[in-house]
């Protein structure tokens, strides 16, 4: 018995075309009792040249529609296809072609999901793509900042090698001076160093990298970089950042755009405020084993109707905003499965918090699983 399944838009292979074509055309079967004998389709070029004798031909239908054709054929004996075996094939016919449409409908399913994996990766891609442009940005409008902040301890270095070659120039020289000469030239060159490292981990173009790390050191990296912008403005810096606060597992460099936005955003609605500048960071760690990071200003605040749109993409009240800043913050939270959200201060102002879980519980800084 020759057993062949043509699925519904396949081109038929070496097989009887118009009994195919018969079946395809009326969705009825097609039974041949003996197909070298006297039938409708004797001038087919198959059945003219193969041997074929008895031939069932099922149309495989599901709700209507032709899903395929099941072709069965038996070239040795004539009369093989009786009413009750018919029956059996019809019943699993109707079996297969259910079959037949799941496989098919699963195949479709699978490439859309492939489909959509490409676009998420896609759309991951333009995501990381722009932040790196918004850190880019901010940066950029910090420059004078940060050079300042790298060229005061360099400043110092300078003056501080003047009075060393001082102290070397007595008879007998200053031991004990240029050993502090020395060790304040050490200080103030790490601090240079530091801003530069960290300076050079925001802009320079990396994959997202997870690792643990302490977000008071975040903070206070971020501070030195904006910490001349945010004089500029007037404001008066309190941090409150505890020792013992948990460590995080996420992309430092990430988190570090996110205060930095928030530490602008909060200079910048002071800019305007009457009475007393002030931002206080701080940074605490929660019974349920969470890390929470406030920004609190005495700006200008944020209205109800604003409120629920500051973390929108493109919503700003700036004249040369882009509005991008909390959104990115925010996608940049949630990808860290956090949460952050904005409060009113008291008297005035606002009080911008994220809330990150400590990690991942598959790795923690102890059991070394961390790659
Ligand atoms: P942009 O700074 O380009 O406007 P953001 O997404 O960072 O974009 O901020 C969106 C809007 O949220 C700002 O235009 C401003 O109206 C409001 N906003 C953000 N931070 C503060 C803040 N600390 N105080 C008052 N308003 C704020």
């Amino acid at each position: 018995m020759n057993v062949t399944l043509v699925g519904k838009g396949a081109p038929a292979p070496d097989l009887p075309a118009a009994i195919l074509a018969h079946v395809r055309r009326t969705q009825q079967p097609v039974i041949l009792d003996d197909a070298r004998g006297k039938t409708p389709f004797a001038a087919d070029r198959y059945l003219r040249l193969a041997r074929a004798r008895s031939i069932l031909c099922l149309p495989l239908v599901k709700q209507g529609e032709l899903i395929g054709i099941l072709y069965l054929e038996n070239s040795l004996t004539s009369h093989v296809f009786t009413p009750g075996r018919i029956e059996v094939l019809k019943m699993l016919s109707s079996q297969t072609a259910i079959s037949l449409e799941n496989a098919r409908l699963y195949a479709d399913l699978i490439s859309e999901n492939r489909e959509r994996g490409k676009a998420e990766e896609a759309l991951r891609e333009a995501q990381a793509e722009l932040s790196r442009v918004a850190r880019l940005t901010t940066i950029g409008e910090l420059a004078a900042s940060i050079a300042h902040e790298i060229n005061q301890p360099l400043a110092a270095v300078d003056a501080l090698s003047g009075a060393g070659q001082n102290y070397l120039k007595r008879d007998p020289p200053d031991l004990e001076e240029i050993r502090k000469v020395l060790t304040k030239i050490t200080r103030d060159v790490r601090r240079a160093g530091d801003v530069i490292q960290s300076l050079r981990a925001m802009v320079t173009k990396s994959d997202p990298l997870r690792a643990w790390f302490d977000v008071n050191d975040v903070v206070s990296e971020v501070l030195a970089l904006a910490q001349l912008e945010v004089q500029k403005h007037g404001v008066t810096v309190f941090t409150d950042l505890p020792a013992g606060v948990p460590t995080i597992y996420g992309d430092r460099v990430q988190l570090m755009q996110v205060v930095l936005n928030l530490i602008m955003n909060g200079a910048e609605a002071m800019s305007a405020a009457e009475g007393p500048r002030e931002m206080t960071i701080t940074s605490r760690s929660s019974p349920d084993g969470k890390v929470h990071i406030s920004v609190a200003d005495t700006g200008v605040g944020v209205d109800a109707a604003a409120a629920a749109r500051v973390f929108d993409s493109f919503f700003t009240t700036k004249a040369t905003g882009m509005g991008m800043g909390l959104s990115i913050c925010r996608s940049i939270i949630r990808a860290h499965r956090g949460r952050i959200w904005l409060e009113p201060n008291t008297p005035r102002g606002a009080v911008f918090q994220f809330m990150l879980p400590v990690g991942d519980d598959r790795a923690s800084p102890q059991s070394g699983l961390v790659s």
